[in-house]
């Protein structure tokens, strides 16, 4: 059996055409990343991770030896060091048993695989808004967090999600299992936030910061009614409120079911100018069985309907759905083999791109506390992720799309994403379309 450093060195080999700057990256995204102590003080006086939506973690926190969770950064910048990697941003998701480790070397951080070091490590520095607090004493880190190396206001305003339980949760999202463990171990964790303490924690980002240029608002979804309104209701009343706030201050982005054109085209009038309707998984089939309560509320084809009726909304290149990347493999249901999930998943990456819709993809971390993660804590093959990576650049391609906007910069060196490699492979010289601020 080969070593896991051998079995990675293979693979970057196998894929030149790939940076192994991004087969590294979602090999750390599936795999986890474990902290040895004397890292950790280091991480102590950066960025700490925020939680900002799901665990996005391979162990439950009660599962953390050194409570990594309270001490461990948001996010790694990976430079320099064995590999001599480029500039490369990638998401913290915990591991204490991963082959990756970020050990302290002469008082320096560097990622290590089996002792081999591959790359320096810079943490997130604290940004100024992070030392403050609101009126009511909760902190700015837990109102507004951002990511992507500080390019993103990450505002997940409702933390649970209406779709309840094994018959409606998407099986792969820990969304409602982490609001339960986070509050059980003791975080400050607002399940509804209010329209106010957003707006007064985005005072304070806006006062005091330049390098944020985006927000995200999103959380669970809303099937019957939240604080007396419907799913739209609820989220557009946050993006109206920014918006006539802070005009033009930041691109807003919205992570909202499928809605029917009417609803959708709130969130434009509102002041939106990129809509996710997430449809995680392309197969028919794995739809029906991985998100139930989407299949049963809205229907996978109609789903994928209101993907294209909002393009007309919004133009194409502002309407980015996610997926999850490798749930496509998941067992008893996924695909068995690599070539069959790619060529799947391309079918849906030909539907949109060929419409000019670029649809856009998480890494999938396969969390404990999921019914996908309890049956596959080994998450999906490097391979697959690296044949995805190479599919989705070649279509993107193909198609002549501009780079997603809403992500910064494109290309290796200069990609902030730091869930998915998908911006690490794009060409810088595809850069995305201005999103109009006015
Ligand atoms: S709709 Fe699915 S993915 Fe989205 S928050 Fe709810 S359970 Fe999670």
């Amino acid at each position: 059996m080969p070593s896991r450093l051998e079995q990675l060195e293979h693979t970057v080999a196998a894929h030149p055409s790939l940076p192994r700057e991004a087969v590294v990256k979602e090999d750390l995204l599936r795999t986890g990343i474990a902290f040895g102590p004397e890292a950790l003080r280091l991480a102590e006086r950066f960025k700490k991770k925020a939680y900002f939506i799901f665990s996005f973690d391979l162990v439950p926190l009660a599962a953390m030896p050194q409570g990594e969770h309270w001490h461990a950064p948001e996010e790694l910048w990976l430079e320099g060091g064995g590999w001599e990697f480029r500039p490369t941003v990638v998401s913290v998701r915990l591991n204490p048993a991963s082959p990756y480790r970020v050990e302290a070397q002469e008082g320096e951080a560097v990622l290590l695989l089996e002792g081999e070091e591959l790359a320096q490590v810079k943490f997130p520095p604290v940004p100024e808004y992070y030392t403050r607090a609101l009126a009511s004493g909760k902190r700015v880190i837990e109102i507004a967090p951002t990511i992507e190396w500080g390019y993103l206001v990450y505002l997940t305003v409702f933390r649970i999600c209406q779709y309840w339980g094994d018959q409606e949760e998407c099986q792969f999202c820990d969304i409602n299992e982490n609001y339960r463990q986070q509050t059980k171990a003791g975080r400050p964790y607002t399940g509804v936030k209010s329209v106010e303490e957003i707006l007064e924690a985005l005072e304070i980002i806006a006062a005091t910061d330049s390098a944020s240029r985006a927000y995200t608002i999103t959380g669970g979804s809303v099937t019957s009614r939240l604080k007396g309104q419907s799913e739209v209701e609820f989220y557009a009343a946050y993006a109206e409120a920014i918006e006539q706030r802070f005009p033009h201050r930041w691109i807003g982005k919205m992570v909202a079911q499928a809605l029917p054109p009417e609803e959708a085209r709130r969130f434009k009038d509102a002041g939106i100018k990129i809509y996710h309707p997430n449809y995680e998984v392309w197969d028919a089939r794995l739809f029906r069985q991985f998100c139930p309560g989407k299949d049963r509320y809205v229907g996978r084809e109609e789903w994928m309907r209101r993907i294209l009726q909002a393009a007309e909304i919004f133009g194409p290149a502002c309407v980015i759905p996610n997926f999850v990347a490798g749930i496509e493999m998941a067992r008893p249901h996924g695909f068995e083999r690599v070539e069959d999930a790619i060529r799947s998943t391309a079918e849906g990456l030909q539907f949109f791109m060929s419409r000019g819709v670029s649809p856009r993809f998480t890494t999938w971390c396969p969390e404990p506390l999921t019914t996908l993660g309890k049956a596959n804590p080994d998450g999906a093959p490097l391979e697959y992720h690296c044949r995805l990576l190479e599919t989705w650049r070649d279509t993107h391609a193909h198609y002549g799309l501009p780079a997603p906007p809403g992500y910064g910069d494109p290309g290796l060196g200069r990609a902030v994403f730091s869930v998915s490699s998908f911006m690490d492979v794009i060409s810088p010289a595809a850069p995305p379309p201005p999103v109009l601020l006015a």
